[in-house]
């Protein structure tokens, strides 16, 4: 007969067996617990770029997703993960968003930005906003502080004065670089004539006019979000507004996938981008790359910009059809990738 200690101890080391094996099991079955992807947009620097300039982009990118990365081990709320990430980016001036946001035709910055969040489809988003330090944060007071979805121009900026957020004279935005492109444009508009709403962009409009920057995340409860912010595109017109505050074009969220898109406003929009990919995975039975492959590659033309998503069981992807795109990755299982160009 075994003593009864000895019955005890085999049942606990049994117990333990069952744990080990338990906790495996969840962490294989269900994939890594968050996982967060971001973009700095489309429209990057020349292959032939020297090294320290992409380096340069390098650290920011590394910058944002480290960030993302702490607040995800921590525990915090998708949705709040996407908007501390995309004011990073905001902040800096190498990004089309935010600080250093191109120049619309008139030589002022009009930024775009929204967010949403999956599992309870509340979305909010603010266009052509010209003294807000922080769109994104705006578009956020719009999810949580109204009913409506979208603001834009003179009623957003009233909403942002309401609301108290940080607020900046609209040359706050200027950065030297983004003053030459517009120049450029603006030159090769000329010498081309380029008739009143011309159906194609001028070459340079399509070298120098991406940039958006955006986060997608799954949290540690499972839970999605997205969010996006953008200057648009060099010398847009007419107040002009592209994809990125149009839920289910530049920027989407739902229980099944989180997209944030970059490049031409105008194809994203038509072809409902975020959600034309959320579709495919939800009706169509596609995994997230494939979807993600089907509407870059299939619908939008070469050269019309990317995307970023990650979907419930924290699949991450980024898919483009430019020259490269700015680009970080990073999950629970320790992966954190940061990218420019295919290599
Ligand atoms: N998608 C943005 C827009 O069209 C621009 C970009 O991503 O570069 O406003």
């Amino acid at each position: 007969m075994p003593s009864p200690s000895r019955v005890v101890l085999f049942a606990l080391s049994l117990l333990l067996a069952l744990t080990v094996a338990a906790c495996r099991s969840v962490t294989h079955d269900d994939g890594p617990t968050w996982a967060i992807a971001i973009h700095g947009g489309a429209g990057t620097l020349d292959r032939a770029a020297p090294s320290s300039a992409q380096a340069e982009y390098r650290a920011s990118l590394s910058k944002a997703l480290e960030l993302g990365r702490e607040r995800l081990r921590r525990g915090d709320s998708a949705l709040d993960v996407v908007e501390a990430v995309v004011r990073v980016f905001e902040d800096d001036p190498l990004f089309n968003a935010g600080k250093g946001a191109v120049f619309n035709e008139q030589g002022a910055h009009e930024l775009d930005a929204s967010i949403m969040e999956g599992h309870t489809l509340a979305c909010g988003a603010v266009a052509g906003v010209r003294t807000v330090k922080n769109p994104i944060s705006l578009a956020r007071l719009v999810m949580e502080k109204t009913r409506h979805v979208l603001l834009m121009g003179d009623g957003a900026e009233q909403f942002a004065t309401l609301t108290g957020v940080e607020r900046v004279e609209n040359s706050y935005f200027d950065t030297e670089y983004r003053r030459k492109v517009l120049e450029e444009v603006l030159r090769e508009r000329q010498l081309k004539g380029a008739a009143l709403g011309a159906a194609q962009a001028a070459p340079s409009d399509v070298r120098h006019g991406y940039g958006t920057v955006g986060c997608v995340v799954r949290d540690q409860k499972g839970n999605l979000a997205a969010a996006t912010s953008t200057g648009g595109l060099t010398g847009k017109r007419w107040g002009r507004v592209g994809d990125t505050p149009v839920i289910g074009a530049g920027n989407y969220a739902d229980a099944f996938v989180a997209v944030s898109g970059t490049g031409t406003g105008e194809q994203f929009i038509r072809h409902t981008v975020a959600r034309s990919i959320g579709a495919r995975v939800q009706f169509g039975g596609q995994t997230l790359q494939q979807a993600a492959d089907a509407v870059v590659h299939g619908s939008l033309q070469p050269d019309d910009g990317g995307i970023i998503a990650v979907d419930r069981h924290g699949n991450l992807v980024a898919t483009y059809n430019s020259t490269g795109m700015y680009r970080g990755l990073a999950d629970s299982s320790g992966l954190f990738d940061v990218r420019i160009f295919d290599n």
